[in-house]
Order: structure tokens, then sequence, then C-alpha cells
């Protein structure tokens, strides 16, 4: 799980001094997070360690603290397993597993969440976050599944391990905390990779300006998509998706979105990728997609949802369900992110140090004065107050 204690052929350096424990975050009973210390974990085969210099929190992280789904630690609910959530984060290598030569000591790094077991179907055509082993890794189940923050060690610490595939280097001029942005936008470009990626000229709608719905925004109109439509409810967000890139922007409680959507495009979207997963929603990305049009489901419905699977059917559309950022779709996010082609960070609105993870968990849930991005940074940036600056 992460833990490994082995440091025979571990590569460190003298420029990166190694503390024998680290502070971290553990989850007790449901929403029950306790800062303690713990000893350093050793990096094996294929991994390196890395020092955690910011980590964003997620809307996920706050189902796993308080319900455990979707993390299986060692079998079942992540309470009360010395076990650390937190899986949005970036940091800079110090320490490489036995054999590691794809990276330097020093080298400023993001991070994918899922490495997968890397032996099963889906690994091997790199839906490792569709992995068949999740959550083996563990006694005499132990398949060597990873995916930091719900079935291994996670972020809200001094260091985690990583996997040398889930590491991407940082540019020079990229900051830590638009840094820990990659993997929501990878997430956004792994539904557009499922969708088919060609999408330029084609018209995408996004609806659901949160995190994933926002930074999809900015993917699509990275990939030329034309237009690009943002269907969301609330103003400052959808403000947002302008400054993303958002040709059109349609009020959900203002207007009639499948009409609107049809008047803009004349036959429906050609692709739709649904970030907010409500029956409404879902049933209005079929209605408002064109004949032969696809749908991708990037957002997870808590509860069966009543469907026209018929309107499906009869105009051939395509349904696509993604989940988290296979397929190396945060390494293309990279590429558009380092080139500049859309600053994620709008969508980072507040900072906290690591002794107030859960102030900053409580700015995320609540959305405490329009909280978006929660981003806890570790080398001296933030307050206790979460100030940007
Ligand atoms: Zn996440
Ligand atoms: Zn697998």
């Amino acid at each position: 799980m992460g833990n490994g204690q082995n440091w025979d052929g571990v590569t460190t350096a003298d420029t990166m001094k190694l503390p024998t424990t680290m502070r971290a975050w553990v989850l007790g009973d449901p929403d029950e997070l306790t800062l303690v210390d713990k000893p350093l974990p050793a990096p094996e085969r294929a991994e390196a360690l890395v020092r955690i210099d910011a980590v964003a929190i997620c809307a996920t992280d706050l189902e796993v603290i308080s319900y455990g789904t979707p993390a299986v630690v060692e079998g079942g609910k992540p309470f009360n397993k010395n076990w650390t959530p937190g899986h949005e984060y970036m940091g800079t290598i110090a320490a490489l597993g036995p054999g590691v030569d794809e990276f330097e000591i020093g080298d400023r790094v993001t991070v994918e969440i899922h490495a997968g077991c890397g032996q099963c179907k889906r690994c091997r055509a790199g839906m490792y976050t569709s992995c068949h082993n999740y959550g083996l890794n563990y006694g005499d189940k132990n398949k060597g599944h990873r995916a930091n923050g719900f079935t291994s060690q996670g972020g809200f610490a001094e260091y985690a391990i990583n996997n040398i595939n889930t590491m991407i280097k940082v540019p020079d001029h990229m900051s830590d905390e638009e840094a820990t942005l990659v993997v929501t936008a990878g997430t956004s470009m792994y539904g557009m990779t499922e969708l088919g990626g060609l999408i330029s000229g084609e018209s995408m709608v996004v609806i659901g300006p949160g995190p994933i719905g926002l930074l999809a925004v900015a993917v699509a109109k990275s990939l030329g998509a034309s237009p690009v439509i943002l269907v969301g409810t609330r103003e400052n967000r959808n403000e947002i998706g302008r400054q993303l890139g958002a040709d059109y922007v349609i009020d959900g409680r203002k207007e009639d979105v499948v009409a609107r959507v049809m008047e803009i495009t004349g036959k429906g979207a050609d692709y739709v990728m649904d970030c907010a997963g409500n029956e409404t929603t879902v049933n209005d990305a079929v209605h408002m997609t064109n004949r032969g049009g696809k749908v991708c489901l990037a957002a997870f419905p808590k509860n069966p949802v009543n469907f026209d699977l018929g309107y499906l059917a009869v105009n051939n559309i395509y349904l696509y369900g993604t989940r988290g950022e296979g397929k190396s779709a945060t390494h293309r996010a990279m590429a558009f992110m380092a080139a500049g082609r859309f600053d994620a960070s709008v969508i980072h609105t507040h900072t906290f140090p690591l002794d107030s993870l859960p102030e900053a968990l409580r700015y995320a849930r609540e959305r405490v004065d329009d909280a978006i991005k929660v981003v806890v940074s570790m080398r001296g940036k933030g307050n206790a107050t979460g100030d940007k600056s």
C-alpha cells in the first residue's frame, strides 16, 4: 500500500535531505482526520518518493472522508486503517526506487491518481482507471494495484510514493497550485479522448461548471471545438467558463437549455459532456445531441435516473461513461497547460497550509466564499483564512 520500509537500492541525494518521519493526516472514523507522524515510505521498483508541495481538494475527497467510497483499503472501507486520503497533488522527487532513471531527484512533477495494477486486460489497454484489480494490493490479494488516495496512501501528507507512469514533469514557469489542477484537466481530456478526440470544428456542450466541467470547456476549446457551449446555474462559475473559452453560456435556471442549444447549433450538438450527472442533465444531454452525435457521462449520478433511452436509440446517439483520467490523458492536458493554451488557475480560489486541512475541506464542502478549487500548499503560501496569495 505504499508503506514499504526497504531502502536497499533506493537512490537519494544530499540536495534533498530526507527525514525519517513525515507529518500525514489519517482518517479515523467518518469525517475524523488527525495529523500524525508516519515513517517515511521507501520507493520500490518503478516508483519514486515525492515530497508533496501542494495538493488540491476534490469533491471525491469529501465523499471518501465522509462515506468511504470509492476508496477501498485492505478490502474494505478506509476508516481506522492509518490511511491518508488526498489525490490531486504535485511535488518534488526526493528519492528514486531501484532501477528508476526516468526522473531525477529534484524534478518537479504532478501526478495522475491511478497507476492501476499494470497486468489486467484493462490496464494493458491504458484503461487503468477501470482496473480489474482495483483495491487488490494487500495480503494474499496483492495484485499491486495503486490509486493514490483511493487504494494506496494519498497526498494530505508531506511525502507520497508514486509509480513512474503517473508522474509528469512540471515546467518551471508553472506554479505549484496550477500544477495540482493538471489531473482535473486530464479527467476532462479523458472524456474527450473517449468521445473520439478529433472534435475540431464540431459543436461541444459541457453541462455543469464544476472543476471538471470548467476545464472541459478549456480543453474542448483548445482541441478546436466550435462552438463550445457551457450550461450552468451559478453566474460566478458561468463567468469563469467564459474566461476559459465558452462561446456561449446557457443559464439553466432562466433558459430552456435544449431549445437554446438547438437554436445555436441548428441540428443539435455533435458532442455533449455531462459533468453534473442528474436526471435533468442526463435527459437534456440526450435531447440536445445531434443525430449520430456522442454523449459522455463524466459525473456519477448517485441514484438510478429515469432516462429517454428510446430517443437515444432512434437517433443513433452514442453514450460513453468515463471514470477518472485514463489513457495518459493527463499528459495531454499538461501539454496544453504548459503551452499556456488555457489558464486553469482561474478555478483555484483558496489556499491553506497543511495544518489547516479541516478548514480547507470545510471551504470546499460548504463552498464558503464561492470556493471552487481549494489548494493546500506546503511551501509557505496560503494562510488559515484561505487567502489566494
Ligand atoms: Zn479528484
Ligand atoms: Zn489492472
